[in-house]
């Protein structure tokens, strides 16, 4: 089985003084963020923290958060970084479940975890420098990440440190080899997104430009100023940015973004490329560490969540459990060293979850002739309406083409008549008139099936999302229409 070093203690030998991460106006290059981890090694052997420890921690993006991956994979521990935005009350079943030796939070979030020690000052001046730097395998498990699921106690998905590895050679291979690459750092570091970007970089040998959080504002002056090469965004937040810059032209200094985390509308990445923002569909989640699929920057048009990344194999299986040929919905399921050992402590999930090496992703997609994959929904957001599919997506790229709308998300609703029916919620447009009912069935209509328009319009303020910015359906399927 093959070992790895720490890809900081190598970037400290081969590119010293490359700069490895950026944060809140302070700079580390491989020489400095080498050191830093040791000195969080020392704190963390101090807390008797070492092989198969599990810390839990509570935070938004911050350089600490950074310290400490790195520093638990030189003592063989594993890092659960648990959701900022939840709430004391979902916090502690995950707590329960993994019975962590240690939990550090950022100091504002330390009323939510009673039991953590501050993360900004884990390290004290005492901890000085320590030179364990242990090799960690393919196997080793790296980070529990807590899934929310839509149904039931969420589980901790196990990724190891192959996962990591296997995931970042395969995106570089479909990304092409960049000189150096700096990545825009808005993803949350409590989602594979935001990991995966942290490890990517380091292997690469590039930097980490961290934003504690994702702003429109930071964001377009790191792009202008801060040489950044490589985003990941979701498609509100790639909106946001566009917005924020009136379309102005990124610099060259810029090679491209993965958009994903959900369904992205194609005209948006059409806009993105005129303003020389080159975005790429990616369809990527938790249980195999982040990208599955990402379209070839050669031939990326925005109309598919692309092909498979090398090593990592897609297939789509029907009703019966049959294969399905290119074309025929179904089932994704995916295979190869980027999937999750399995669910922390959980063996029928992970049994059911993981059948044969597949990883049955409970999303429901379409593989071309070429090999791309169209992503339609997630199964749970399927809606059946008097026996015929429809994809929620679908119907919310209609509904965002209105100039009146600015959000759209479709649900399914219990009909008795129908079984289920699809209700439209829409967040208006400043400045725009709202449109009746009338005059929206009309609009969708002109480019939808009769089935697909939905039953129902709702305007609201702003539509539910989680820390992700993914639209919750499951809060909107609790919503009483009267
Ligand atoms: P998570 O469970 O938070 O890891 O999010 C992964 C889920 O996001 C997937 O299972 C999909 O349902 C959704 N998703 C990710 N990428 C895409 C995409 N390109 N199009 C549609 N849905 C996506
Ligand atoms: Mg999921
Ligand atoms: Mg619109």
């Amino acid at each position: 089985m093959p070992v790895h070093a720490c890809p900081i203690r190598e970037g400290a030998r081969h590119h010293p003084d490359a700069e490895a991460l950026t944060f809140a106006g302070g700079a580390w290059t491989y020489r400095a963020l080498d050191a830093e981890v040791s000195r969080w090694v020392a704190a963390l052997e101090a807390h008797g923290i070492g092989a198969g420890a599990r810390v839990a921690t509570l935070a938004t993006n911050h350089a600490a958060s950074v310290f400490l991956y790195w520093a638990l994979g030189r003592v063989g521990a594993v890092l659960a970084p648990l959701n900022a935005r939840l709430t004391e009350a979902e916090l502690t079943p995950m707590v329960d479940d993994l019975q962590p030796q240690l939990i550090l939070a950022l100091e504002s979030l330390l009323p939510r975890l009673p039991a953590a020690l501050p993360l900004e000052a884990f390290v004290k001046p005492a901890h000085t420098a320590s030179e364990t730097c242990g090799a960690l395998e393919d196997a080793s498990p790296r980070v529990v990440l807590f899934t929310s699921g839509t149904t039931g106690r969420p589980k901790g998905a196990v990724l190891t440190e192959g996962n990591f590895r296997a995931s970042s050679r395969a995106s570089a291979a479909n990304l092409g080899a960049h000189p150096a690459p700096r990545w825009l750092g808005t993803l949350p570091l409590f989602h594979v997104g935001g990991i995966a970007m942290l490890t990517r970089t380091a292997y690469e040998g590039g930097c980490l430009v961290l934003h504690e959080r994702f702003d429109a504002d930071a964001a377009n002056r790191a792009f202008d100023t801060e040489r950044v090469s490589h985003a990941s965004l979701v498609a509100t937040t790639l909106e946001r940015v566009l917005d924020a810059r009136h379309d102005r032209p990124l610099p060259p200094s810029f090679a491209l973004a993965l958009i994903g985390g959900g369904p992205v509308p194609v005209p948006l990445l059409a806009r993105a490329r005129a303003a020389r923002l080159h975005a790429l569909q990616t369809y990527g989640l938790t249980e195999a560490c982040s990208q599955v699929t990402t379209e070839r920057p050669s031939e990326a048009d925005g109309r598919t969540a692309g092909v498979p990344l090398p090593s990592v194999e897609v297939r789509i299986v029907g009703a019966e459990g049959l294969v399905q040929e290119p074309g025929a919905e179904g089932d994704i399921e995916v295979r190869g060293p980027t999937v999750m050992a399995g669910y922390w402590q959980r063996q029928e999930a992970t049994r059911d979850t993981l059948r044969d090496g597949w990883l049955r992703t409970k999303d429901v997609g379409v593989l071309d002739g070429r090999g791309r994959l169209t992503v339609l929904s997630r199964r749970t957001d399927l809606i059946v309406r008097g026996g015929e599919n429809l994809y929620p997506a679908e119907v919310e790229a209609v509904l965002l083409n209105h100039p009146a709308v600015q959000e759209a998300a479709v649900a399914g609703f219990p009909d008795e008549r129908w079984g289920e029916v699809p209700v439209a919620f829409l967040v208006p447009r400043v400045g725009q008139e709202r449109p009746g009912r009338e005059a929206l069935e009309a609009w969708c209509r002109s480019s939808l099936a009769g089935f697909k328009v939905p039953a129902r319009f709702v305007w609201l303020d702003a539509l539910p999302r989680n820390a992700m910015g993914k639209v919750e359906r499951t809060v909107l399927r609790k919503q009483n229409l009267r």
